[in-house]
């Protein structure tokens, strides 16, 4: 508890980044469903004041923003998967009316702050190849704010996969030569019919960025050579997992866990430091394969 302004949101951030499993900045939501009582603490908007770069180095190279009450800060917004049009997602996600219970929690969370900023993601697989823009339709009719793509997972052993993919796995979400054709012609349409969401921002990627996902389907054909993205996630971030686990980012293999060790030390372990000073991003294989690089410049940058 405290006033507004003393800090809770950066606290809450802070210690959810050490691990801590359920934190509120502010109030806690509950609700009863099929006799089972279920809670959010940070379920929506967290605004950090202008002065968070002093404590999240993820945050310096960003500028603080003027927020809706008028002062300057950062705000960290929802993000929802969403896989196609109201019948695809359901069926991408195997859960009846999965749709409509993202469209009923997006206007539950407005109703308790109009302001919340809620994000999509959209992952590019083969249920979903040739409805790009269909789903960007969708995004705004459920009133959500922006909406990103990123190409499957395919080959990695992240996600819960110790031994990755079997090719077998792999099938049932690449595409094959003529799906690769037409998320390519599908991307083309995306990038002349929502040319003005791609311009406003409301889809996040540039047109190159959509065309690289058509890459990374290419060259999972061998009809492309896999190209690396720009990017300098293992210098400026890590990924902890639920189990604890602590990784350079969500592809690499862990450095250490948050329950045997603090954060700090373990990415400033020898482990880490010397991962960081071998790993070249534009050759390193898995790098090459990459679906979800993250960039932050530097100041000089
Ligand atoms: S390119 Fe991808 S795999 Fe390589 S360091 Fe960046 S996030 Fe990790």
């Amino acid at each position: 508890m405290g006033a507004g302004r003393s800090g809770k949101s950066t606290l809450a951030v802070a210690l959810a980044q050490e691990g801590f499993g359920f934190l509120s900045d502010d109030r806690t939501f509950c609700s009863w469903k099929k006799d089972k009582l279920s809670a959010w603490g940070l379920a929506t908007t967290l605004k950090l004041r202008s002065d968070a770069g002093k404590h999240f180095r993820e945050l310096q190279a960003k500028q603080p923003k003027y927020l809706p009450n008028g002062e300057r800060g950062f705000r960290l917004d929802v993000i929802v998967s969403l896989d196609g049009p109201p019948a695809l997602h359901d069926q991408i996600r195997r859960v009846p009316h999965a749709f409509e219970q993202i469209k009923t929690g997006v206007a539950a969370l407005r109703s308790f702050r109009p302001e919340i900023i809620v994000r999509a993601r959209c992952t590019v697989q083969k249920a979903n190849h040739g409805s790009l823009c269909e789903v960007v339709k969708s995004a705004k009719e459920i009133g959500l704010n922006s909406i990103s793509f990123l190409a499957a997972d395919l080959t990695s052993e992240a996600f819960n996969r110790p031994q990755g993919w079997a090719p077998e796995r792999q099938d049932r979400v690449a595409l094959n030569a003529d799906e690769a054709d037409a998320l390519e012609a599908e991307v083309e349409r995306l990038v002349i019919e929502r040319r003005l969401d791609l311009k406003s921002g409301f889809v996040v990627e540039s047109a190159g960025k959509l065309r690289r996902i058509v890459l990374h389907f290419h060259a999972h054909l061998g009809q492309a050579p896999h190209v690396a993205p720009s990017c300098n996630a293992p210098w400026v971030s890590s990924v902890i997992e639920a189990s604890g686990e602590v990784r350079p980012c969500i592809f690499h293999p862990s450095f250490g866990n948050i329950h045997d060790q603090p954060l700090r030390q373990i990415v400033n372990s020898p482990k880490a430091l010397s991962f960081r000073a071998a790993l070249d991003v534009a050759t390193n294989p898995v790098c090459r394969r990459c679906v979800c690089s993250l960039h932050i410049p530097r100041h000089e940058e």
